[in-house]
């Protein structure tokens, strides 16, 4: 199981998870011909976890395409794809197959100002690998053991500090970012009592706000409560 990132930030996100019969997307949050050249090929489907546009950018045209859309009702609604042949019902809690590949996959609520937003744990049942991947969430929220995570650190309270006295960030932000956007002092905190470490092998902190976050800082931070075999990369 091998996870890659495309992209990632309020920019736009995309994200491939490979192995031995699958080539998945997590995100399609680029545009359509820019996500196009970057794959490897067109994938066997394409996780969403909400319908903001750094997410979801490039969702109709691959549902259009064929690609299968793999997505809660919310986000289906409010990205335009409700109805649509191409589109696969992820519900809270209930695992789905994603056909002629080992994969299986559960969504579960996260905390974001989306409609219906999701994180996902995808298991490849082959390898017997699982991928947590939780991203525009203020909280980590579900329990796992996986031996890949993805997880969004978006600020850091230092560097929102710092860029609030400088103007470029507005006081009233924080406020927003504690609730919808996970930050460092949260991850540090829940990340130990939310995964079981000593299963995990590499760890992708994507999502970073350019603005908000320091990635020395998240990187110095998680290096100080992880075990020093844990790969660790910050994007
Ligand atoms: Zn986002
Ligand atoms: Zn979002």
């Amino acid at each position: 199981m091998k996870f890659q990132v495309l992209a990632s930030g309020s920019k736009g996100n995309a994200y491939v998870l490979s192995g031995k019969g699958y080539y998945i997307l997590i995100e399609c949050g680029i545009p359509l011909n820019t996500l196009l050249k970057k794959i490897a090929r067109l994938p066997d489907a394409v996780l969403v976890t909400h319908e903001h546009k750094d997410h979801s950018k490039a969702v109709k045209g691959l549902a259009s395409m064929g690609v299968p859309i793999y997505c809660s009702y919310g986000t289906a609604f409010e990205a335009g794809i409700y109805g649509h042949h191409n589109w696969e019902h992820v519900q809270h809690g209930i695992s789905c197959t994603i056909p002629d590949t080992p994969i299986y996959v559960v969504g579960f609520n996260v905390q974001h100002d989306a409609t219906e937003p999701l994180g996902f744990l995808v298991t490849d049942t082959e390898a017997y690998k699982d991928l947590l991947f939780v991203t525009d969430s203020a909280n980590l929220v579900v329990k796992a053991s996986p031996q890949i995570a993805a997880i969004e650190c978006n600020w850091d309270i230092e560097t929102v500090l710092e860029s609030v006295d400088s103007g470029i960030t507005h006081r009233a932000a924080l406020k927003r970012l504690s609730q919808t956007h996970m930050g460092l002092e949260v991850l540090l905190r829940e990340l130990p009592e939310h995964l079981w470490l000593d299963a995990l092998e590499e760890l992708y902190i994507i999502h970073t706000s350019s603005r908000n976050a320091n990635k020395e800082r998240i990187k110095q931070g998680l290096r100080g409560i992880l075990a020093s075999q844990i790969k660790l990369e910050v994007f």
